[in-house]
């Protein structure tokens, strides 16, 4: 199994910091890339990212929608102002470095990083293919390895398959997971697109999963005063 369930926070002790050299250097090579346009996979490459900071969360949502497509700025859309919710309920402080200001701490990037357009069904936007994601792998690869995040938060079933694998939204979500170290809690993508999350046995989930992220946030401002 490529991952671990029921990982005691105590259990983490490591000190990480972001190399915020390295990710400025990252987000003017992902700002300058149009491989996927070039590859004939987009009609219009526009890489979504934000100025290199220090973060101890990183969020992993699936590509840009539209309104992020339009405004620049990560989770910008509905699917923000949901997981900004999430993370306010989890604790986190208003800040002033995004739009929904609880996501202020966090940060956020995509499995792809440019809009893939509408769905063909015109219900959502279309899911990123397999050829865009490996493209945009090792700029997300390299983004957690700048950014070295305590904990990592995956929205949605195609971002929790990028990193557990064939796992059912049933049984990720409400769970706590560990990747190379790191705290990882998944939750269902935060567009309402999908009806997951209105069934109560779900929305329970959910609120187990903003339990755990609260835990983690908790934790990681523990070990930043010892
Ligand atoms: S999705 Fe990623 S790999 Fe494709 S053009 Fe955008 S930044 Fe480049």
């Amino acid at each position: 199994m490529p991952y671990s369930t029921h990982i005691a926070p105590e259990d983490f002790t490591t000190v990480r910091r972001t190399d915020v050299a390295r990710l400025t250097s990252l987000v003017d090579r992902v700002a300058a890339c149009r491989a996927c346009a070039a590859a004939g996979y987009l009609a219009e490459a526009r890489p979504i990212i934000a100025e290199a900071r220090e973060a101890r969360v990183l969020v992993i949502g699936q590509a840009p929608g539209p309104v992020t497509h339009r405004e620049g700025v990560h989770f910008a859309g509905p699917a923000g102002r949901t997981l900004a919710g999430w993370f306010a309920a989890a604790g986190f402080p208003d800040g002033d470095a995004h739009k929904w200001p609880s996501l202020s701490a966090a940060w956020l990037t995509s499995l792809t990083r440019c809009f893939p357009g509408p769905s063909a069904s015109g219900n959502g936007d279309r899911a990123p293919s397999t050829k865009e994601m490996a493209l945009c792998r090792p700029f997300l690869d390299e983004e957690i390895a700048a950014v070295d995040p305590d904990v990592v938060v995956l929205v949605g079933a195609m971002a929790i398959r990028a990193f557990l694998g064939a796992i059912k939204l049933d049984d990720a979500v409400g769970q706590r997971f560990e990747w190379q170290g790191r705290a990882l809690i998944p939750f269902p993508h935060s567009s309402g697109v999908s009806r997951w999350g209105n069934l109560p046995a779900n929305k329970a989930k959910i609120e187990q999963a903003v339990a755990l992220l609260r835990a983690e946030r908790e934790r990681v401002e523990r070990e930043a005063v010892q």
